[in-house]
């Protein structure tokens, strides 16, 4: 694991801002099992409006065409984002000047396609715009990295996600309910250098991460942990979680709900949806010479009979 100092404004918020217009062409990161059993069905989708989607490729990006489509004045067609790169024609380097192709955007506006998270399960197909709004509230669509202390752009389903954090982040796995972490840090003043740390539960069939973490409100420097669920907010529901900190004779207890990764790991933590541990009181709970942070952090896991 990295120390990911002072990153916290980096991270990104949400998929929206760039997600409309993603080309179609974007390339999810799926794990192997899933892509095995479901690309064929995704091409089979597609093959009976082979022609029409040709037609709705942009010549520049090759992503699909939606509207406003432009064209130069001999009629070559190119998406909106391309327009605005490009001065001239692609295909015949006519100066291209602001011509719509309102024949093509009636033809775009009225093909179904299959929802861009087909690959990773969605069985819909929808009429353009209705497919734009659904694509951004899919349940299938792909979850950020919820590793918080770089920006990190990775994005995909929950296996791949797993593997992603294991691999290229070192994040400590763990199987089962409960646990028991210490959090040690030597010059406990420091907080410049925020120390956090993403640990990830295995259980009940599901992944839970764990954030512990210190940042400053203000001049006060605060220490918090929090879990999140990698999946979505519908079955982050259906878990409760508890962290009790303690030491020197006190203690602090949270119960909580564990929040979705869907949830941007600063939206959480700006919220305070989480155990808080003021400076003060992580030092009582230290002990000793008020130099050295040392916290041990237990807590539990647990499944709400719904
Ligand atoms: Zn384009
Ligand atoms: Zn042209
Ligand atoms: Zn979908
Ligand atoms: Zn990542």
């Amino acid at each position: 694991m990295t120390p990911g100092g002072g990153a916290y404004e980096g991270i990104i918020e949400s998929l929206s801002g760039n997600y409309d217009f993603a080309p179609e062409s974007v390339e999810l990161r799926v794990s192997p099992r899933r892509k095995a059993s479901t690309l064929t069905g995704a091409n089979c989708g597609v093959t009976s409006n082979t022609s029409v989607h040709e037609l709705l490729e942009c010549p520049v990006c090759m992503g699909v065409m939606y509207p406003p489509i432009h064209q130069c004045p001999n009629g070559h067609t190119l998406c909106s984002k391309c327009q605005l790169k490009v001065q001239r024609c692609p295909i015949c380097r006519h100066e291209l000047g602001n011509i719509r192709c309102l024949a093509l955007e009636k033809v775009a506006e009225s093909l179904e396609l299959p929802c861009r998270n087909q690959i990773l399960g969605c069985q819909d197909i929808l009429p353009y715009h209705r497919r734009l709004r659904h694509e951004q509230i899919c349940r299938f669509r792909p979850y950020n990295c919820p590793y918080a202390g770089a920006e990190c752009p990775v994005s995909g389903d929950i296996p791949f996600l797993v593997a992603h954090l294991k691999s290229d982040h070192k994040v400590d796995m763990h199987d089962g309910s409960t646990f028991n972490h210490r959090y040690v840090k030597s010059n406990a003043q420091d907080v410049e250098n925020a120390t956090w740390m993403l640990t990830v539960f295995n259980c009940y069939g599901h992944q839970f991460c764990l954030h512990f973490e210190a940042f400053s409100i203000g001049m006060a420097p605060v220490y918090m942990a929090f879990i999140r669920f990698m999946g979505d907010d519908h079955d982050a529901k259906k878990f409760s979680y508890s962290l009790e900190v303690g030491g020197n004779g006190r203690k602090m207890t949270w119960q909580g709900v564990p929040r979705s990764i869907r949830d941007s790991h600063s939206n959480v933590r700006d919220s305070m949806d989480g155990l808080i541990i003021q400076r003060n009181m992580a030092l009582f709970f230290s002990g000793g010479n008020k130099q050295e942070l040392k916290l041990k952090v237990a807590g539990r896991i647990w499944k709400e009979l719904s």
